[in-house]
């Protein structure tokens, strides 16, 4: 039985090393005094005080086993945008539900579509069940639907799509993703992954409810971590066919969503005046950066979320503007796992941070005017 070759220590499979390891946004800015973390999304409002006062009175109940259905929590989100309770599945953040789903229908050799610049979780996800990584090119910086289609193959499962897109925030119209999911083959799953929904206010703009609720095929996910400012809990849900819903139901752990989560999403859930206000405090200030940056000279890709991706002449700038701004106190996003290098992701924070970025980056631009005079 013994093979001289056999290995000294286990292996995990080859997709597993194929991973580049995700790098979260820098959180600090060393020496900077105050420091603004504008690199993660994440809503400087932070969430709802109903929200808060939820999470408190779960300090008694710790002991608890949660409901391993999330009932009440499905319930909730059934409730607010009139759906079958029973075709939401809650996770652990939308992040375990991509793996989730990824891993029940994926197997080793199929293949998984995302776009040039989508959001890097896909490709982990697809590489962890050992499928292949398919990238369709984009259009601007936008995901583009005949892109996509000219990528699928017989081995072709699940074609992922965030919408809007981080890091570049840009958007399919509700006209465009109805053609995708329309065109695709009956085989492959289109998730739909709308974590930065509640903050899109364009008018041909749908997270994609419609067509998950129409079809066999169509997954949509969404996130208690970007507006409802609940990163730190861990809590997304998906609306899938109940076909899905029983493959996911089948895999993840029984006790995936803790019930601190549980009842602080139904409380955060409604707080629909905390959610209002936010929308208008980035609709208001993600015009105004795009309007100031742009007037500093720097390109700006349009954007429908919370943030905004900045376009400098060259990586050697965007690397020094990255630095220059962190030893201000601003930390923002550096892209070049997202084939952005020449790029930074800026999040929409209070109007004390964005001011200030503006001013900052004024300042960098001078400073690099008189290193080239
Ligand atoms: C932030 C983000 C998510 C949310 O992930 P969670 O696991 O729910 O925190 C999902 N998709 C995209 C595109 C995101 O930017």
């Amino acid at each position: 039985m013994k093979s001289s070759e056999s290995p000294t220590r286990p292996r995990p499979h080859a997709g597993v090393t194929a991973i580049d390891p995700y790098q979260p946004g820098k959180s600090a800015a060393p020496g900077a005094g105050k420091a603004f973390k504008l690199s993660s999304n994440e809503t400087p409002f932070g969430p709802s005080p109903l929200a808060k006062e939820a999470y408190r009175k779960q300090v008694d109940r710790l002991e608890i086993y949660p409901d391993g259905q999330a009932t009440a929590l499905r319930e909730a989100l059934a409730a607010r945008y009139g759906l079958n309770p029973a075709r939401i599945v809650c996770g652990a953040g939308s992040d375990e539900l991509i793996s989730l789903i990824t891993s029940a229908f994926i197997e080793p050799g199929d293949e998984g579509i995302f776009t040039r610049h989508g959001f890097l979780i896909y490709r982990i996800a697809i590489l962890a069940a050992g499928g292949v990584p398919v990238v369709a090119q984009e259009k601007s910086f936008t995901a583009d639907v005949d892109e996509i289609l000219a990528e699928v193959t017989p081995k072709t499962k699940i074609v992922f799509l965030a919408n809007p897109n981080n890091p570049t925030g840009t958007y399919l119209p509700f006209s465009e993703l109805k053609r995708l999911a329309a065109a695709l083959p009956r085989h492959v799953l289109l998730i739909v992954d709308a974590a930065y929904a509640e903050y899109v206010t364009h008018n041909d703009y749908s997270p994609g409810l419609e067509i998950a609720l129409a079809s066999e095929n169509v997954v949509m996910t969404r996130t208690f971590s970007k507006i409802y400012g609940l990163a730190g809990l861990r809590l997304g849900w998906c609306y899938a066919p109940l076909h899905v819903c029983d493959a996911i139901n089948r895999i993840r752990g029984p006790f995936n969503v803790s019930s601190v989560a549980q009842e602080v999403g139904i409380a955060a859930l409604a707080d629909t005046d905390h959610v209002d206000q936010a929308v208008a405090h980035n609709e208001a200030w993600l015009t105004w950066l795009e309007r100031e940056i742009i007037d500093l000279g720097l390109p700006v890709t349009p954007s429908a979320g919370n943030f905004l991706l900045i376009h400098f002449e060259n990586e050697a700038q965007a690397r020094a503007a990255d630095a220059y701004l962190t030893s201000h106190g601003l930390i923002l996003r550096e892209v070049s796992a997202y084939g952005l290098p020449q790029c930074l992701r800026l999040t929409v924070g209070l109007e004390e941070a964005n001011r200030l970025v503006v001013d900052t980056l004024a300042a960098f631009l001078k400073t690099e005017g008189h290193h080239s005079a």
